[in-house]
């Protein structure tokens, strides 16, 4: 690894690298770009995804600081919420979770399976509640703590993301030509923030096309350049020149609510590939590059590396959005 990244604690959790896939069907059935998938779906640890790279720093500076105790934040059917329970259980560490009730879905099936049934068998204590107040009225009863934010979006967090743009610019150096764009999901914002400072770190010049699913994009792209700030003064290193380009065309409804493009895009994958994204991020972000491709906007010439980010286990509790009238 790079003295970039030497200084800071780091406790191994992830099978790295992931792998760089080509995607012949699903390249020809777009008519354009050549795609790629970046699998950080297969990170290994209980299902896997973009969470585990940042707990790797994350759970390094809880245990170099002492911590017996984590504790972190997320909606019902948060990933990260998971990958840390699973992490936890890994180091031996006591895991809190409050969950929130932040995605309009009142049923038991969302409350009872996918995620949040994984967090339970990974032995964390789940906590969901309906807000704020109630959240920090928890905090005080679980007592000292190790607190990782939502999404694990600090600029540690974040560093997780940096030594990924390390590890793909190891990898995009074997494929002639280069690659021309990335299209990655963005939520808490600390993947691509962590990935533009790795890219210009390793003097890759590729675009980065953010694709928003937990906010709109203003208050997406505020996130990211706060993420970005705190991360690049951390490392003590300059802000990328190439700045992500934020999309909010495909954030639909809202965090969590299905749309029509992000079920075509799901099937998508599945039926070229057998890749399995998610409703809630990586089908949004897979509808992007389809609608980037449509467009024009990513041309047909180009090599573009769709970032998977994980979320699987959110598949379980949407069977209607995937099975419902107008989904075949
Ligand atoms: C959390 C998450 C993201 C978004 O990552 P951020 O760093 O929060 O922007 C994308 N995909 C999946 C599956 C996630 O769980």
């Amino acid at each position: 690894m790079s003295d970039l990244l030497s200084r800071f604690p780091r406790v191994p959790l992830a099978d790295l690298p992931t792998p760089l896939h080509e995607a012949p069907r699903l390249t020809e059935t777009l008519g354009g770009p050549r795609v790629l998938v970046k699998r950080d779906d297969a990170t290994g640890l209980a299902l896997g995804g973009n969470k585990t790279r940042k707990l790797e720093f994350l759970l390094g500076r809880a245990l170099a600081e002492g911590h017996d105790t984590v504790v972190t934040f997320g909606a019902v059917q948060s990933n990260h919420a998971r990958q840390t329970a699973a992490a936890c259980a890994r180091l031996g560490l006591r895991c809190e979770l409050v969950l929130t009730r932040s995605v309009p879905r009142p049923d038991a099936l969302y409350e009872t399976s996918g995620n949040v049934l994984l967090d339970g068998l990974l032995g964390a204590r789940t906590h969901i509640v309906d807000g704020a107040d109630e959240a920090l009225a928890l905090l005080a009863e679980i007592g000292p703590a190790y607190a990782i934010p939502p999404g694990g979006s600090d600029a540690t967090g974040a560093l997780g993301y940096v030594a990924a743009g390390l590890e793909f610019a190891a990898q995009a150096a074997d494929l002639p030509g280069g690659v021309d764009r990335i299209v990655v999901a963005t939520s808490t914002a600390g993947t691509t923030a962590g990935l533009a400072l790795g890219l210009a770190h390793a003097g890759l010049d590729t675009a980065i096309e953010a694709v928003c699913v937990y906010e709109p994009a203003g208050v997406t792209a505020a996130t990211l350049d706060a993420v970005l700030g705190a991360t690049a003064d951390l490392l003590g290193a300059p802000l990328p020149e190439r700045r992500p380009r934020v999309h909010g065309d495909w954030f639909g409804p809202g965090y969590g609510v299905p749309t029509p493009e992000m079920v075509e895009a799901v099937r998508l994958f599945a039926r070229t590939e057998g890749i399995l994204l998610d409703p809630v991020y990586t089908g949004k972000a897979a509808a992007g590059l389809a609608g980037l491709a449509r467009t024009g906007a990513i041309g047909p010439d180009e090599t573009v590396v769709f970032w998977h980010t994980g979320g699987a286990p959110g598949l379980f509790v949407y069977p209607d959005a995937l099975t419902g009238a107008g989904a075949s």
